[in-house]
């Protein structure tokens, strides 16, 4: 049942809330700030956890103009979902067919002469003309074409646009973040690949290296796109500076109901293997979100949550479906909302403080989210009230 404007009342069991406002504001926030012609925003992994289709439709609103996912899959998903706004896909199966694609209007990104040819190859089965961005390996070593291939796969891919099969739409890499000037070599790189391009006589419309730190630190990345993600979602990509002193508002908040409660006396253990052990008569409470769910069993002992207003440790093993929480002298109940993460201005724990506790990084910590977790929305507009207490 969901009354009043479809929020429902009650905490969920296990739920995931999507603050669609936050996700609004932050591309309004980076449009601003960045000031590039175009906007990517990138909802590859189901939105980084948050939902592939609300984002999608919240970010275009919001003033993002293109769209970034790794699979072709993903991209129909968005096509199929109602979403005609320019998408790209750069990571493919190596036996792909790109006719659902093309026929789709789905950009692919490619990054060797086996992939224009299978580009070509489709859209001559369709009679269509496939629209490519080029991806070019500029440090990272993970796909994108090799320097030594650059002057040959420019020159196929400008015999194949005269040939009226594809047109190469974009240039685009992506960086290591490994340092300033790693990044810095990286871009000299890029750069001398535009040229040569051009040389070969293609003439892309977008050309882009940034992804969200480079976008928000090093502007001779920015070109004429950025491709945002973990700032769309609102967390940030650096150790030194916070979702808040970049300006961004954390989008997710993972919350469930205390499941149980019990008074232990000192010496209890809990949980698998005993890890800890109650150090003097208190108060336990039962959360009902595991490792199946995404919460990290590496955070076993070191992250903490939100209960009532107050902060708790997590104590002993993080199992499959649950967790426990060491709550002392202080009374909980049964049904209580317990925040695991969300807007630490709101006095939730914050992701990044999760990938702290877990040795990772927040972007696992909300893309890992599982099927188990329902994800609720909250409208751009709507109170937001993530993490209420009371
Ligand atoms: C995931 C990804 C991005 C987004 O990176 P963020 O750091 O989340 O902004 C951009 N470009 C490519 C190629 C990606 O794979």
């Amino acid at each position: 049942m969901r009354p009043h404007g479809g929020r429902r009342l009650v905490t969920g069991f296990r739920e995931a809330v999507i603050d669609l406002g936050a996700i609004a504001a932050n591309v309004a926030h980076l449009r601003t700030l960045i000031g590039t012609p175009h906007l990517m925003a990138v909802v590859k992994a189901n939105a980084y956890g948050h939902g592939a289709l609300p984002v999608a439709r919240t970010a275009l609103a919001a003033g993002a103009d293109w769209l970034g996912v790794a699979d072709v899959d993903e991209a129909l998903q968005l096509r199929a979902g109602g979403i005609d706004a320019p998408i790209l896909a750069w990571l493919h199966d190596p036996d792909v067919d790109f006719r659902a694609a093309i026929s789709q209007d789905i950009d692919l990104g490619l990054s060797s002469a086996r992939q224009l040819r299978q580009a070509a190859d489709a859209a001559a089965a369709l009679g269509r003309t496939a629209s490519v961005q080029l991806k070019l390996e500029t440090g990272l070593n993970r796909n994108g074409v090799h320097e030594p291939d650059w002057a040959d796969v420019f020159a196929l891919a400008a015999g194949l646009e005269r040939a009226g099969l594809l047109r190469v739409r974009g240039l685009f890499s992506h960086l290591s973040n490994a340092s300033p000037s790693d990044d810095a070599d990286a871009v000299g790189r890029f750069e001398r690949g535009v040229r040569l391009a051009a040389d070969a006589g293609l003439a892309p419309s977008l050309i882009h290296l940034a992804s969200t730190a480079a976008a928000l630190r090093l502007p001779a990345a920015r070109f004429s796109m950025v491709r945002i993600g973990i700032g769309l979602y609102g967390l940030s990509p650096f150790e030194d500076q916070n979702s808040h002193d970049l300006g961004l508002v954390p989008a997710m908040t993972l919350r469930g109901r205390v499941a149980a409660v019990r008074r232990v006396a000192a010496g209890a253990g809990v949980s698998y293997d005993y890890l800890w052990r109650a150090p003097e008569d208190g108060n336990l409470a039962l959360v009902p979100l595991g490792y199946a769910d995404g919460v990290p069993r590496q955070a076993s002992g070191a992250a903490t949550v939100r209960i009532g207003g107050r902060t708790h440790p997590i104590v002993g093993r993080i199992a499959m479906d649950q967790f426990v929480v060491s709550v002392g002298q202080v009374n909980v109940s049964v049904g209580d909302e317990v925040v695991l993460f969300g807007d630490p201005r709101a006095g939730a724990p914050s992701a990044t403080d999760w990938a702290d506790a877990a040795g990772t990084i927040n972007y696992e910590i909300v893309t890992r989210i599982g099927h188990r977790v329902p994800r609720s929305y909250r409208q751009p507009g709507e109170a937001t009230q993530s993490g209420t207490e009371g």
